[in-house]
């Protein structure tokens, strides 16, 4: 097999990255928007010893899961590289991705539930960050072609609010009027690397984010001037970020105009939100995974609750009422410091938050003796470490509650709970990102031990 040849292949399976696999001459082929049951023609991009990439020249039969996307540059730039799949069959891709790490981990009697739907599959983002470079000689936003760094100019991002694509539409010919230069990345020279926009949809508030070059530049008072003008936006922040880096934020920011915060609401709660801090994307569909998180935990009055990779304390304080005590562990101090202002803006005195890592202080607090009920872990894609696992096992919680994002360190963290007198007989896969293959999921370890 060699670059560039011109192939037919027929498609028999989705890799976990959504591409079309098919079999050629003992080769492996992932294809590009490919779909299973589709025959195609295409043309070999890159060959390795017993794979290569393809994309596709033709489709000579097609899928009837195919949809057409209206703009081929959301599958391309990878914004949204499953928007050429039927919403149902998302679903069903994500549960079996599931499925199928459990049968490699020869993981079974384990019931893999249908995938919750996103209550709104386009538009329900509620932060976008885009990067600006200039294209042609002229300043755009939009999004990086996939595995390169070539700008794809866009105006509707697609899984995004729409009320922040006119935000960012609108800040971008404020750059263009003031004349202010795009980041150059191969020279680090330039200013505005991004536009980083929150909204929230329960209280209408919008932060903007320029993240830029240097603390200021001479068009800085009259683009904040007319950036205020923009209906909606209630706080303009730059972020300082000076170095030659894929990092998008740099580690400061300064206030322009407006609140240092932006406030959102989960179920009755409300929760002020800095710039670094982490919070949940889709708006309307995190509640549900809340509630099924949380009805399966089991809550009792007496419950002493950890709530380990916390962010803002979301999770936490949404059981706080309904608990003994809650402690969280999360790293970003800024996020440490919203979580524990947030107890108090909803009147809760029985939640308190430690900044750290949760494998340093999760042992700590074992060493030291405390005994939980329940703890629910919400780690980023890397998972769990085998020294949170031993500490969390240790304080002796009857549940231990599992929010992942990503279903292969899920299962191989389950497999070390379970050589520690933890079960689980099932995992609900819940779609938080419409249109992409992120697989999020909510699963439930019990202890059988004494
Ligand atoms: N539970 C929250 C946040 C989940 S995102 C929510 O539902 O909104 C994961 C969080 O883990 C992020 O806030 C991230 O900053 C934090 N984090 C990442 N690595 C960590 C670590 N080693 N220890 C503690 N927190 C960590």
């Amino acid at each position: 097999m060699k670059k560039n040849q011109i192939v037919d292949l027929k498609i028999t399976d989705l890799s976990y990255q959504a591409m079309g696999v098919a079999h050629y001459e003992g080769m492996t082929v992932f294809v590009n928007n490919a779909l299973p049951g589709e025959v195609v023609t295409a043309k070999i991009l890159k060959v390795k010893k017993r794979y290569a990439f393809a994309k596709i020249e033709e489709i000579k039969k097609e899928s009837p899961d195919r949809v057409t996307v209206k703009l081929n540059q959301w599958v391309q730039t990878g914004l949204a590289s499953l928007a050429h799949i039927k919403y149902d069959k998302q679903l069903e891709f994500k549960r079996n991705q599931v499925v199928n790490l459990l049968k490699k981990a020869h993981m079974k009697n384990v019931e893999v539930g249908e995938t919750l739907p996103s209550p709104e599959q386009t538009g329900y983002r509620n932060k976008a960050q885009v990067p600006v470079r200039e294209v042609k000689g002229q300043l755009e936003i939009g999004f990086f072609r996939r595995h390169s760094h070539d700008l794809v100019p866009l105006t509707n991002f697609f899984t995004t609010d729409p009320e922040i694509d006119r935000v960012l539409v609108a800040v971008r010919d404020l750059l263009r009027k003031y004349q202010i230069p795009a980041y150059d990345e191969i020279n680090n020279k330039g200013e505005v690397r991004y536009l980083d926009v929150r909204r929230s949809k329960a209280t209408g508030e919008i932060m903007v984010i320029l993240v830029c070059l240097h603390k200021d530049f001479p068009q800085l008072p009259d683009l904040a001037k007319d950036i205020e003008k923009i209906k909606g936006v209630t706080s303009l922040i730059l972020n300082y970020n000076p170095k030659k880096t894929n990092v998008i934020l740099g580690k400061t920011d300064y206030l322009v105009f407006g609140e240092p915060q932006i406030t959102d609401k989960i179920g009755d709660l409300k929760f002020k939100i800095s710039p670094e801090s982490f919070f949940q994307i889709n708006s309307l569909q995190t509640p549900r995974l809340y509630n099924l998180a949380i009805k399966q935990a089991d809550l009792k009055p007496k419950d002493v609750v950890v709530d380990a990779y916390s962010g803002i304390g979301t999770i936490g304080l949404s059981v706080a009422k309904h608990v003994k005590s809650v402690r969280g562990i999360e790293v970003v101090r800024d996020a440490v410091k919203d979580a524990n202002a947030n107890a108090k803006l909803n009147g809760i005195n029985n939640a308190k938050y430690t900044t750290g890592k949760a494998e340093k202080i999760m042992p700590r607090w074992a060493s030291e003796g405390m005994k939980t009920d329940v703890i629910f872990v919400d780690p980023p894609r890397k998972g769990l470490t085998p020294e949170f696992i031993d500490a969390a096992v240790k304080t002796k919680p009857k549940k231990i509650v599992y929010i992942s994002c990503n279903p292969a360190t899920l299962v191989r963290d389950l497999q070390l709970f379970q050589t520690k007198d933890y079960t689980f007989n099932r995992i609900d896969p819940v779609d938080m990102f419409p249109q992409t293959p992120h697989v999020e999921s909510v699963t439930v370890l019990e202890r059988t031990g004494k």
